[in-house]
């Protein structure tokens, strides 16, 4: 059990020990929030398959003794992984697992996604990738001068999106010599990254890493991922403010989930507190059908309703746009 103090030291710690020291143990993420095993359907043949992971600094921010909170949902294994529900897959956006093995996926026009890293700082339990037998693949050098390669030479290419897992969990030193060799290309206008790690481990949003970011001559985005407005605290809101003061534009994504976030003042608290705190509500995803995920899915007609109740008490730039993957489309398909 983490004791007060112990809690304030693991603070005073860089990234990487947070990351080290991250929950992976059911009993005692369970002690740390004060609940009974007994009280939570724990599955941990759902664990086998994927593990629980958690950073402290998310754990911190569920509410100890409620065994309903909206963030352990998002990372406690239980048996309803084991279900199968209809239309679900092992592999439901399956051209990720090919960018894994080039490093690359373009499939909208202009933009690319990079994928450097299949290993993430917080196991989601709704993830698509959960699957994935790369999980804590790090994509080589050469692969990675491949990829950069192919965006050199076209100079279609204005946006490169740093993905994986988390490109963040990558080190400075990997990050600076990516962001430096995007920085060589001149058609690439801007740079952008998708992480979680603002949220769950925001230690990782140091001034090193700041000043990397601002040294490149591109333009910088960051897409966050959020999907409760109980995931901001103060930790959070000081490195998103870091990122703003340094001029990098700040957009969040989330995942529509039944039983966190599939109700509507649940999403209007969401959105006021990101855009308080400098970022602006980008995406609401569908989940994506993965096995193991059936029981957070929300029908779309659903969704639909939901959004449009989101619509009637918000202004038009704090309702994030509803969208799902859809394979061979051009774009995210709105929905709307
Ligand atoms: C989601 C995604 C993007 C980004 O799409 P935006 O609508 O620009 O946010 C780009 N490439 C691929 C392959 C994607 O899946
Ligand atoms: S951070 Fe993103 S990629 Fe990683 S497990 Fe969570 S949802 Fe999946």
């Amino acid at each position: 059990m983490l004791e007060p103090q112990s809690e304030i030291q693991h603070f005073t710690k860089n990234w990487q020990q947070q990351l080290a020291e991250a929950f992976n143990n059911i009993e005692v993420l369970c002690r740390y929030l004060n609940l009974s095993q007994d009280d939570l359907p724990i599955s941990a043949a759902a664990a086998e398959n994927f593990s629980l992971r958690v950073p402290l600094s998310f754990a911190a921010c569920i509410e100890k003794g409620n065994p309903h909170d909206p963030l352990l949902r998002q990372v406690l294994p239980i048996n309803d992984e084991l279900s199968a529900y209809p239309g679900f897959s092992n592999d439901p956006v399956g051209d990720l697992a090919s960018a894994t093995q080039s490093g690359i996926l373009h499939k909208y026009h202009g933009r690319v996604l990079l994928i450097n890293t299949g290993s993430c700082a917080i196991n989601c339990r709704y993830c698509f990738r959960r699957n994935f037998p790369y999980a804590d693949l790090q994509i080589n050098r050469q692969k990675e001068n491949a990829a950069i390669q192919t965006i050199q030479n076209d100079t279609d290419i204005s946006e490169v999106i740093l993905s994986g897992g988390d490109p963040l969990l990558l080190s400075d030193s990997r990050l600076s010599s990516l962001i430096q060799q995007l920085n060589n290309i001149e058609h690439v206008q801007r740079i952008r990254i998708h992480s979680r790690l603002p949220i769950v481990l925001p230690s990782r949003i140091t001034d090193a890493f700041i000043n990397i970011l601002k040294q490149s001559p591109k333009q910088i985005i960051i897409i966050t991922h959020c999907n409760h407005a109980n995931e901001i605290n103060n930790r959070v809101i000081a490195a998103c403010n870091s990122l703003k003061n340094s001029g990098i534009t700040l957009f969040n994504q989330a995942v529509l989930l039944k039983g966190v976030n599939d109700n509507v003042e649940v999403l209007y608290e969401l959105s006021e507190q990101l855009f308080r705190h400098g970022i602006i509500p980008y995406y609401l995803h569908l989940l994506d059908k993965a096995t193991g995920t059936g029981h957070f899915e929300v029908p779309e007609a659903e969704a639909l309703a939901l959004i449009r109740q989101v619509q009637a008490i918000l202004p038009g730039y704090l309702v994030p746009k509803l969208v799902k993957e859809q394979a061979g489309a051009s774009s995210k398909q709105t929905i709307l």
